[in-house]
């Protein structure tokens, strides 16, 4: 579904991601683990073309991110087309980011009505079943001032999965929670995953990598420092950084 070779992003003369190399299988649930500064949320921007990559190339169910090759010339995409990628993936922050004057269900059906151009009552409908799906049916007419961290995280997650995504990436979906309320978000990924839903999980819930996720990899300084199954990784890092950062994480 997502296949990286080469990526690499600079900010002026700060390189960010220094060659990332990796491959995400559909369905998969692929955690992203690394210190602060490390690339991660970079990364993810890059997937849907938020960040442009200097090198390499990105490719996300088969399509090339943001270019069209000839040849071995690449051409950027016109952004109508960069947004037709971009509504394949639904993406969701470490910050809610809802939009406050919109009730729970006005800001599921937003993007449904006004970017795919669905009708008002289907997208209302199927608004309703998403909720009930992060178990806020009951909070469809709350503003999100109205409603706690996580259940407002609930309704961001409700809002990407209208689109209909193939691809889902969460950038710490969980860490500006109260730590009472990042339960119920981890579960509604649980749910999303055993639905078959491909996913990037940029996460410091080691729990969440262990019991859930597929793969793991621990970056640090814009590399790929060790890869594998979350449960190896986590319990045997061979290298002395994945072992240095588990030490202060776990
Ligand atoms: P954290 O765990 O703190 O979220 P991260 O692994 O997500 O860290 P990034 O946010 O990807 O790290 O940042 C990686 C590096 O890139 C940092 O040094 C950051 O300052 C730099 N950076 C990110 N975005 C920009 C930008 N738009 N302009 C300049 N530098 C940036
Ligand atoms: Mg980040």
């Amino acid at each position: 579904m997502v296949k990286a070779e080469g990526v690499h992003k600079s900010f002026g003369n700060v390189q960010v991601l220094k060659g990332i190399d990796l491959e995400v299988a559909t369905g998969e649930v692929f955690c992203l683990i690394g210190p602060s500064g490390s690339g991660k949320s970079t990364f993810l921007r890059c997937i849907n073309h938020l960040e442009k990559i200097n090198a390499g190339r990105l490719y996300v169910d088969g399509e090339l991110v943001g270019y069209r090759q000839k040849g071995q010339k690449l051409y950027e995409l016109r952004d109508t087309e960069v947004a037709r990628q971009r509504r394949d993936i639904g993406m969701v922050f470490q910050r809610f980011n809802l939009f406050p004057h919109m009730t729970a269900l006005e800001n599921v059906t937003e993007a449904p009505v006004q970017v795919k151009g669905e009708s008002k009552a289907t997208a209302r409908e199927r608004a309703g079943q998403l909720l009930e799906r992060v178990g806020l049916g009951d909070k469809a007419k709350s503003y999100p001032s109205q409603l706690s961290g996580g259940q407002q995280q609930r309704v961001a997650i409700a809002r990407a999965l209208a689109m209909e995504p193939k691809l889902m990436l969460f950038d710490e979906p969980t860490s500006a929670l109260d730590p009472e309320l990042v339960g119920d978000v981890l579960d509604v990924m649980r749910d999303l995953a055993e639905s078959g839903m491909t996913m990037i999980v940029v996460t410091h819930e080691m729990g969440f990598a262990r019991e859930v996720g597929d793969s793991l990899v621990f970056m640090d300084e814009g590399v790929v420092v060790e890869s594998g199954h979350p449960r190896e990784v986590l319990t045997d890092p061979r290298h002395e950084r994945t072992k240095s950062f588990l030490s202060k994480v776990l």
